[in-house]
C-alpha cells in the first residue's frame, strides 16, 4: 500500500467516516473495464454483506475492488431475500449487531438516496410464554437505545395483525423490513462516490500467496490485494483454493412463499415464531412472505422450489395468519444461505474467520449473519481489516 493511502487510513482510523455521504450517479455507473493491478481491500461478492463491507471500507480510505460472477448485484440469498429487521435476538451478540443495525437502518442520513430505506410495520417475535421477563428486559434495552415503544403482549390472541398461538410477544414498532438489493446497491453507489471498483461477471477462481500478500486469479486477470474479504455467502461451502474458512461452512435451504391477501386492508406487521421458525412479512398492502425452515443441506443454490414444504409452509402459518386458507398461493422462491457449523459458544461474537491464506478473510455463515445485522456487520468488518492492513491503527 502507498504511503498516502496509509496516511487517508489513519486519518479517517477505525471508527472514522467521511463528513458526506455521496449521491449516486445512474446505476450503469458502478462498472466500469478493465480490472486494476492492486487494491488495498478485494470484496468477493456484491451481495449485501460484500457491500456494506466495500461501503465501510471505502469510507476510511482504503482503495476497494468489489468482484461479482454475477450480472448485477444481489444475485445471491440478498436478491432473493425478505429482508425482515428487527433489534431483538435471544444471542446476546447477535441482539448487539441488530440493534446498531436496525438504528442505520432509520436514519436517512446514512444513505445515498437520502431517505432511510426501513419499511416501518412493525416486528413480532413470538416466544414461549416463560420468557416473558426475557423479552421485557430486553424491551427497555430496545427503547433506551432507539427511543423506540417496544412491548411485550401477553395473554392475548393477537398483536399487530400476527395470531400468537399460544406465545408471548414482544412488539417492536417502529422495526419492520426493507428491500435488500436496494441497500445493496445503495452501499455499492457509495463505495463508488469514495473511488471504489465494482466488476460485474468476475469469478474468482483462486487465491495464492504472492510476497506475503494475497494475489487473486480471477477469470478476467490478476490483483494483487493487501487484503481480501470474501463475502460469498453459500459459496463458501465449496470454497475457491486460496479462500476455505477456518471453519467448516455449509449451505442450507431458504424457501419463501408469497400469497395474495384477499383483504387487502388487513395490515400485519413481520414476525418470527422462536419456538418453530415460522415467519412472515407483509409485501406492499396485498400480498405476505412466509416461511418455515427448510432443513435441506448442501442443496444446489438454484434448486427448484419443495412442493411439499410448500404446503407445510402454508399450514404451519395457519395459526399466525388465519386468513391464509381464504388466500390464493402466488408463488414460491428457493435459495440456500451460508450456515456456520461453529456452536455460538464456540464461534464467539467474530464475524470474520481466517482462512488457509493469509491476509485472506471470510465472513462468517449466515446463522444470525444476514441482512438484519450487516449495517454492524460491514463496519465492524471493515475496522478488522484496516487493523489488518495497517497494524496498530485501528
Ligand atoms: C428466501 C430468503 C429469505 C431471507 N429472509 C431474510 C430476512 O427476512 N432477514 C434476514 O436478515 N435475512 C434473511 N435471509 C438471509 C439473508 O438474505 C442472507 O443471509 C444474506 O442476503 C446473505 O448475504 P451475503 O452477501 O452473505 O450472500 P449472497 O447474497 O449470497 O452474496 C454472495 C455473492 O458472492 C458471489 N460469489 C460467490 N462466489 C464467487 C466467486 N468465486 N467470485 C465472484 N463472486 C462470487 C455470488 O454470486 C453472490 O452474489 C433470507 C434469505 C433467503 C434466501
Amino acid at each position: 500500500m502507498c504511503l498516502a493511502r496509509a496516511h487517508a487510513l489513519r486519518r479517517t482510523g477505525s471508527r472514522g467516516q467521511r463528513a458526506t455521504v455521496s449521491r449516486p450517479g445512474p446505476p450503469s455507473s458502478l462498472d466500469d473495464s478493465g480490472l486494476p493491478a492492486r487494491a488495498d481491500v478485494v470484496v468477493v461478492g456484491a451481495g449485501i454483506l460484500g457491500a456494506a463491507v466495500a461501503h465501510y471500507l471505502a469510507q476510511r480510505g482504503a482503495s476497494v475492488l468489489v468482484l461479482e460472477q454475477g450480472a448485477q448485484a444481489g444475485s445471491g440469498a440478498t436478491g432473493r431475500s425478505g429482508g425482515m429487521v428487527r433489534a431483538y435476538d435471544p444471542d446476546p451478540s447477535v441482539a448487539d449487531l441488530a440493534l446498531r443495525s436496525l438504528a442505520t437502518y432509520r436514519n436517512p442520513d446514512e444513505w445515498a438516496r437520502g431517505a432511510a430505506p426501513l419499511h416501518v410495520v412493525g416486528a413480532v417475535t413470538i416466544a414461549d410464554p416463560g420468557r416473558d421477563q426475557e423479552l421485557e428486559a430486553a424491551a427497555g434495552q430496545i427503547n433506551s437505545a432507539l427511543g423506540t415503544a417496544a412491548h411485550v403482549v401477553v395473554g392475548s390472541g393477537e398483536a399487530a395483525g400476527i395470531g400468537l398461538a399460544g406465545g408471548v410477544a414482544l412488539v417492536e414498532p417502529d422495526a419492520g423490513w426493507v428491500q435488500p438489493s436496494q441497500v445493496t446497491e445503495d452501499w455499492l453507489h457509495q463505495a463508488v462516490g469514495n473511488r471504489a471498483r465494482v466488476r460485474y461477471g468476475v469469478r474468482v477462481l483462486a487465491i495464492e500467496e504472492h510476497r506475503a500478500r494475497p494475489r487473486v486469479l480471477t477469470d478476467a486477470g490478476t490483483v494483487v490485494a493487501g487484503a481480501v474479504v470474501a463475502a460469498v455467502g453459500a459459496w463458501a461451502a465449496h470454497p475457491v483454493p486460496g479462500m476455505r474458512p477456518g471453519a467448516a461452512v455449509r449451505s442450507r435451504s431458504i424457501q419463501v412463499s408469497i400469497v395474495d391477501r384477499l383483504q387487502p386492508t388487513q395490515p400485519h406487521a413481520t414476525f418470527v415464531d422462536l419456538r418453530n421458525g415460522t415467519y412472515a412479512k407483509p409485501i406492499g398492502s396485498e400480498q405476505t412472505l412466509i416461511g418455515l425452515p427448510h432443513l435441506v443441506w448442501d442443496s444446489p443454490f438454484d434448486a427448484p422450489p419443495d412442493p411439499v414444504h410448500e404446503q407445510h409452509t402454508l399450514r404451519a402459518l395457519a395459526a399466525h395468519l388465519p386468513w391464509l386458507g381464504s388466500t390464493v398461493h402466488h408463488r414460491t422462491v428457493r435459495a440456500s444461505d451460508a450456515f456456520d457449523l461453529q456452536s455460538a459458544a464456540d464461534r464467539g461474537p467474530e464475524l470474520l474467520s481466517e482462512t488457509d491464506t493469509r491476509h485472506v478473510w471470510s465472513v462468517r455463515g449466515g446463522n444470525g449473519v444476514g441482512v438484519r445485522v450487516a449495517p454492524e456487520a460491514g463496519r465492524r468488518i471493515a475496522d478488522v481489516v484496516v487493523a489488518d492492513l495497517l497494524p496498530g491503527v485501528a
